[in-house]
């Protein structure tokens, strides 16, 4: 067997940190099983839904590293999810209801003054042909249910019925039939639910597993009825916790909090945000994997905690100066010349400065520190600048080896009895215009004799 996965979003906005969570969780395992990852857009509701927002959910999976084999949207499909209605109208476990909103809430009203669980009574399974006919002239339509498998022979006598299955993430999980309210497949106005078109796209499209957040666990045990009802195996399954901000809050696709799109235009590196996104909340430490492939090796889908866990954007930007001090010139070539920092010296200086930077874009800082001085020199004491002088007469002459800010600095020593502190920060200063930054040793050679002497006070 195939493993296939899908990434179900509604494309109503713009992904966040713990949507990339699901769609990570999916693209690790099926590139630990040589498996297929579907892009899926849920788009059935055609009001909400937005082709921008799927391109934009695209580009920012195709951002994270995630490239999909296929990519699927339910809004060309609904001849099969008509299709699948009939078929199951035809078994007899799909039935039309006319109930308003004010109604089903004014029974449950009732229901839980009488003690009983409020869900769905099954009243419209009494409906006889003709009061149906009668509902329907007086202009109602009706909604359809699904008729949840929850008794042996009289759907008025509902008995336990416990839907198990082994989640991949939580291990045993139980859902009982019998607690849950018959669910609503398609609505009055035609339009489907989430349900009924999720489970034909996943039997038609081969899904073999399902992995999404802990917030449809109930709705699996619902599902797992309707792959039966429709002839199908179901999947295996597995339900990962959800993130939420520091402060314990829900994250939002449409508040654009976390948003995979504002991380980037922060200069977040999708690896930062991807190692992240996968490992907090699971028993692994949370650390910066360079790669996807590295990330697959640490990813273990039973080692995430069933409680959701607190995500803290600050750790990002520890992560990525992480990944930032260990890349490699290639990995970023692009965008330094699209910085600006395009010559000879580029491959230099990035692993000169790498060291010091929270975002690539911070290098452009230092490339205009080396090419036009320091932003603002600092106001030295006297003896420093008297220092300064003697120290910048030594300057060797080139041409320069790797040697030079070792020969230079000994010679400065030499000559003036400083060292330690006193001897680098005022050439430090007057070199960058900054107490830290780079080694100056990797700096010097970028600045060469001409570059230095001009920083001479
Ligand atoms: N469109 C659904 C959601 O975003 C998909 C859930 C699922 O993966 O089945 O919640």
């Amino acid at each position: 067997m195939t493993v296939t996965v899908r990434f179900a979003p509604s494309p109503t906005g713009r992904i966040h940190i713990g949507n990339a969570r699901t769609a990570l969780f999916n693209w690790l395992f099926a590139l630990k099983n040589k498996g297929r990852f579907i892009q899926r857009f849920d788009d059935t509701d055609v009001e909400r839904s937005k082709q921008e927002y799927a391109d934009g959910i695209l580009y920012d999976i195709h951002w994270l590293g995630i490239f999909p084999d296929a990519t699927e949207y339910q809004s060309r499909r609904f001849d099969l999810y008509a299709d699948a209605m009939e078929r199951l109208k035809a078994a007899g476990v799909l039935y039309p209801c006319y109930e308003t909103p004010e109604e089903l809430d004014l029974r449950r009203k009732v229901r839980r003054t009488r003690g009983l669980p409020p869900v769905y009574g099954r009243e419209a399974l009494k409906l006889t042909a003709d009061e149906r006919a009668e509902l329907e002239s007086e202009g109602r339509k009706p909604h359809w249910r699904f008729l949840l498998p929850n008794f042996t022979a009289d759907p008025f006598e509902t008995e336990r019925t416990e839907i198990t299955w082994n989640d991949l993430i939580r291990g045993e999980e139980t859902v009982d039939l019998a607690s849950l309210s018959d669910p609503v497949l398609v609505r009055a106005d035609g339009t489907y639910l989430y349900t009924l078109p999720s489970v034909v796209d996943d039997i038609d499209m081969g899904v073999s597993h399902i992995i999404r957040g802990d917030d449809h666990v109930t709705n699996t045990g619902v599902q797992i009825a309707l792959f039966k009802a429709l002839g199908a195996e179901p999947p295996v399954f597995g339900h990962h916790n959800l993130l939420t901000t520091t402060s314990g809050e829900g994250l939002s696709k449409r508040t654009g909090a976390l948003s995979i799109e504002s991380l980037r235009s922060e200069g977040i590196e999708p690896m930062a945000v991807a190692s992240l996104a996968v490992l907090v909340g699971t028993s692994e430490n949370v650390s910066a994997m360079a790669s996807m492939d590295e990330l697959a090796e640490k990813f273990e889908p039973a080692s995430t905690s069933k409680s959701a866990s607190k995500f803290d954007p600050d750790e990002l930007v520890v992560l990525n100066k992480a990944l930032l001090h260990a890349m490699p010139f290639e990995a970023v070539r692009d965008r330094l010349a699209a910085l600006g920092i395009s010559d000879e010296r580029a491959e230099a200086f990035w692993l000169a400065v790498r060291g010091n930077l929270e975002k690539v874009s911070d290098a452009a800082i230092w490339w205009r520190i080396l090419r036009d001085g320091p932003d603002e020199l600092p106001a030295l004491p006297i003896d420093d600048r008297i220092f300064l002088r003697d120290a910048f007469d030594l300057l060797p002459e080139e041409p320069w080896n790797g040697s030079v800010w070792r020969d230079w600095t000994g010679k400065v020593k030499e000559a003036t009895g400083r060292k330690g502190k006193a001897l680098f920060m005022p050439l430090r200063l007057a070199l960058t215009g900054r107490e830290q930054g780079p080694e100056l040793a990797d700096l010097l050679p970028l600045l060469g004799r001409e570059g230095t002497l001009a920083r001479r006070p």
